[in-house]
């Protein structure tokens, strides 16, 4: 168990186009939301008009619990050029957390927590408040731990 990490975000952060809006409104209200397409049943990742399926115009934003386990993932021992603002935080981990209850879509993001992190290990999702460090913005993260403490 472990507090919830002050960590920047890599930028832009924010929706860059407005079909990313609903996901930033959820995690505004500290929920994962991805669309769902009830015309064929399909999870949608990333934000699209359209369902890359059946092709059904604007599909629907649902709430996803907010657990997954890890598809794979690196660990960040440099700052690069292009990425100081995370200077003070190496090292850290990402990885591509894969949701099964969503259809098995994939999302990246750095993962918190005092347990190893291998592939296949059960994450669950917090939501970092927006603050100056995030540009403003709640920034989705994950956790190995199966309890954190503020
Ligand atoms: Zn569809």
């Amino acid at each position: 168990m472990s507090a919830r990490p002050e960590l920047p975000a890599a930028l832009p952060i924010g929706p860059q186009e407005p079909v990313e809006v609903p996901f930033w409104e959820g995690l505004r209200d500290g929920e994962l939301r991805m669309q769902h397409c009830g015309g064929c049943d399909l999870w949608i990742w990333a934000p699209s008009w359209i369902c890359p399926s059946c092709h059904a115009f604007d599909p629907p934003w649902r709430k996803v619990e907010p657990h997954g386990r890890v598809y794979s993932w690196t660990e960040t021992f440099h700052a690069f050029p292009a990425s100081q603002e995370f200077r003070d935080a190496l090292p850290y981990v990402t990885a591509l957390v894969e949701l099964p209850q969503a259809g098995g879509r994939r999302l990246l993001g750095i993962v918190t927590g005092e347990a190893p992190v291998l592939i296949g290990t059960p994450v669950t999702a917090w939501v970092q408040p927006a603050s100056e460090l995030t540009g403003g913005w709640p920034v989705l993260r994950w956790t190995t731990d199966t309890e954190v403490t503020e």
